[in-house]
C-alpha cells in the first residue's frame, strides 16, 4: 500500500496556536495553497499547508473554518512575511497572488523550486543552448516550428509541472498525487476546495503536496541545482518570480496569455531600473529585448505582443500581431 503523508489540520485556536509554535521554530518551511482557482479572477483561498523542511510536521491550515471561528491568523502572515524564513514552493505565482489579494500581504523569502530547475539548467548542469531548444521542441512546439523562426524562441524556457519533475527525478513513489483526486479536479474543476467539510482525502491531498516538495527540495539540494552558493541569487530571482503578475494582480481567466510554462529567464533576473513596454498580449511591461523588434527611418520598432505572446498565438493558431510600432523611451 501507498505511503500515506501524516497532517495536523488547523480549523481552530488552540491547533493554529500549536502549529505556529512548531513552525517558529524553522528557518525554512514548505508552502502549497489549495482554493478556487487561486490567483485568478473569481478565485478563493481554501487551504494554506506548510511544512517544516524534511516535512517531519505539515500543517493544513483551513483559513475558511479558522475564520469562522474568529481566529486571528496574523501570526501566520506574519511568518509569510519573514524574509529570514525560507518560503519553498514550487510555482508560487498563484500562491503569491492569491495570499496578496486575500490579505494585502506580499510573502517575501521565497524559493521557487520550479525557477530553480530552470536556472540549474545553464547553471549547474551546464546544458547550451541545443538542450534549451531540445527541450522546447520536445515539450511543447515541435522541431519544424522551431527552425522557421529560430530567433523568435530566443531566450525562451519551458518549466515543468510538479508532476512531471517528480517523475523525470524518479522521486515519489508510491506518494504521488491522489488519482481519486486528480479525477475529480478533471471533471469539475477546483470548486471542490470550497465545500465544508473537507474531507480527510482532499485534506491529505493538499499534504501531500508539501511532502512532495520537501523530496524535490532533498533532491535538488544533493544534486547541487540548490547551494550554498546560489542559495541567495535564487531567492532573490525567486522572489521576483513569484511576484510576476504583482502588478496586475489576479489573472484574466479569459486571457491565453497570462498563465503559461514559458518563461524568459532574462525578463526575471531583469535589473528594476530597465525600460518595460506593455505587451498588448499578457498586459504586462516587459523589458524590449522580450519583444521582436526591428528599424525603420532610424527609429526602433516593436511588435504589440511579447515573444512569449506571439509563440503562444501560434501554437494556439490565434490571430497574429497587429502592426509594428514606434517605442517611445518612456512607453505608456
Ligand atoms: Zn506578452
Amino acid at each position: 500500500m501507498a505511503h500515506q503523508v501524516d497532517f495536523s489540520y488547523c480549523a481552530e485556536q488552540g491547533t493554529f496556536d500549536h502549529a505556529i509554535s512548531t513552525l517558529s521554530r524553522s528557518r525554512t518551511l514548505i508552502l502549497d495553497c489549495e482554493g478556487l482557482d487561486i490567483g485568478m479572477q473569481g478565485g478563493a483561498l481554501s487551504l494554506i499547508c506548510l511544512g517544516t523542511v524534511d516535512a517531519h510536521a505539515i500543517f493544513v491550515f483551513d483559513v475558511l473554518m479558522l475564520r469562522d471561528n474568529s481566529v486571528n491568523v496574523n501570526p501566520l502572515l506574519r511568518l509569510l512575511l519573514r524574509e529570514e524564513v525560507t518560503k519553498v514552493t514550487w510555482d508560487g505565482r498563484m500562491d503569491f497572488l492569491e495570499i496578496q489579494d486575500t490579505y494585502g500581504v506580499e510573502m517575501t523569502g521565497v524559493l521557487d523550486l520550479q525557477l530553480a530547475e530552470v536556472m540549474s539548467r545553464e547553471g549547474v548542469r551546464k546544458e547550451g543552448e541545443k538542450q534549451r531548444i531540445i527541450r522546447l521542441a520536445s515539450r511543447y512546439f515541435g522541431f519544424q516550428v522551431i527552425k522557421n523562426n529560430r530567433d523568435l524562441y530566443d531566450g525562451i524556457h519551458i518549466v515543468l509541472g510538479m508532476t512531471n519533475c517528480l517523475k523525470d527525478n524518479k522521486l515519489g513513489d508510491g506518494v504521488a498525487k491522489d488519482p481519486e483526486v486528480v479525477a475529480m479536479h478533471r471533471a469539475n474543476g477546483s470548486a471542490l476546495w470550497l465545500e465544508r467539510p473537507l474531507s480527510k482525502q482532499l485534506l491529505r491531498y493538499a499534504a501531500t503536496d508539501i511532502y512532495l516538495i520537501s523530496l524535490l527540495l532533498e533532491d535538488f539540494n544533493q544534486r547541487g541545482w540548490v547551494n550554498a552558493e546560489n542559495f541567495n541569487e535564487l531567492r532573490l530571482h525567486s522572489q521576483r518570480y513569484v511576484a510576476m503578475f504583482q502588478d496586475g494582480g489576479r489573472l484574466d481567466p479569459g486571457n491565453v496569455f497570462q498563465k503559461g510554462p514559458l518563461i524568459m529567464l532574462s525578463e526575471i533576473v531583469a535589473k528594476a531600473e530597465e525600460a518595460k513596454h506593455k505587451c498588448s498580449g499578457c498586459g504586462r511591461r516587459k523589458p524590449i529585448y522580450c519583444f521582436e523588434t526591428r528599424y525603420a527611418n532610424a527609429e526602433m520598432q516593436r511588435m504589440p505582443r511579447c515573444r512569449v505572446c506571439t509563440v503562444i498565438a501560434m501554437k494556439r493558431q490565434l490571430p497574429p500581431n497587429d502592426d509594428w510600432m514606434y517605442v517611445f523611451d518612456v512607453d505608456t
